[in-house]
């Protein structure tokens, strides 16, 4: 999408990947502004453990505590976050509200998109975020580090994603999921196919909107159960997209060109246009 759109812009750089092992990272970093590089986009397990690394981070990359976009600026490298922000744009396009008026169950919070979603959630001061997790430890931490960054206007409660025992599916379908406006999917499940829903059905209000943020199909297994039960979803094409976006808007200080580089993405990752 990178590529398209520096093409469409009339930028003569290209998008590279480069396969950066975690003891070569600094070494990596500092070498981004010597080779002349705009920036550059940190992934798994990088995102983290650049922060120190870098000579300045943004506000939202703090507090979120994770770097997906690096900027140079004057020889200085700026770590940012769009994951979060691509989220709003993608909740906006894909039903027409604003992520800081819904109340949001996260499934899968304990992992680094789930994170990533929860600060940005407490950040738009939604009013009540939940936090699921399979290993609720993972999320007992990041609750007070939301509750921080909505100013305690969120209220932010944890609960367990193990929906093998009647309780816990009474738990989550019954309390959480109707008492919500938006359940995001930050699981992995569904991510391979034929892999199941990481939520049947039967639990899913038909008045919950459901974002998936896997993206390897168009219509993930959540979204055919989301479906099944009469609601509206989304994959998470639209979050990697805006993103991108965001980030090509960071390294070029000038708008992305969203559709040109929505078409190249839809292309590479689904195969159609
Ligand atoms: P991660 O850090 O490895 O986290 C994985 C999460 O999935 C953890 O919360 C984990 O729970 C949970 N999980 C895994 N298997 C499970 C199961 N069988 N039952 C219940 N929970 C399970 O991965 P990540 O980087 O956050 O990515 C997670 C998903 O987000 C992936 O599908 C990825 O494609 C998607 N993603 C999308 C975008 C986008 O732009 N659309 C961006 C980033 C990531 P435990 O903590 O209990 O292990």
């Amino acid at each position: 999408m990178h590529d398209a759109a520096l093409q469409a812009c009339g930028i003569s750089f290209r998008y590279c990947r480069l396969h950066v092992r975690s003891d070569e990272l600094s070494a990596a970093l500092k070498a981004i502004p010597e080779c002349g590089f705009v920036g550059a986009n940190l992934t798994i397990p990088h995102k983290a453990s650049a922060i120190p690394m870098l000579n300045r981070i943004d506000a939202s990359a703090e507090v979120i505590g994770a770097v997906n976009t690096v900027a140079v600026r004057d020889g200085k490298l700026t770590g940012y976050n769009t994951d979060g922000p691509g989220l709003v744009r993608a909740i906006r396009e894909a039903f027409g509200v604003e992520l800081k008026d819904l109340r949001v169950v996260i499934l899968g919070a304990g992992g680094g998109a789930g994170r990533a979603i929860a600060i940005q959630c407490a950040l738009e001061g939604c009013a009540r975020i939940v936090l699921c997790n399979r290993t609720t430890e993972k999320v007992t931490g990041l609750r007070a580090d939301a509750e921080r960054a909505s100013g305690l206007k969120s209220r932010v409660e944890v609960c367990g994603l193990d929906l093998s025992t009647e309780g816990a599916r009474e738990e989550l379908g019954k309390k959480l999921l109707y008492d919500a406006d938006l359940m995001i999917n930050c699981t992995s499940v569904g991510m391979q196919a034929g892999e199941p829903s990481p939520v049947p059905p039967e639990l899913l209000p038909a008045q919950l909107l459901v974002y998936d943020t896997i993206y390897t199909a168009a219509m993930t297994p959540l979204m055919v159960a989301a479906a099944a039960a009469g609601a509206r979803s989304a994959n998470g094409l639209s979050m990697l997209l805006h993103q991108g976006a965001l980030a090509f808007q960071i390294w070029f200080e000038r708008d992305a060109p969203v559709e040109t580089m929505r078409a190249a993405l839809m292309e590479y990752v689904w195969g159609k246009r």
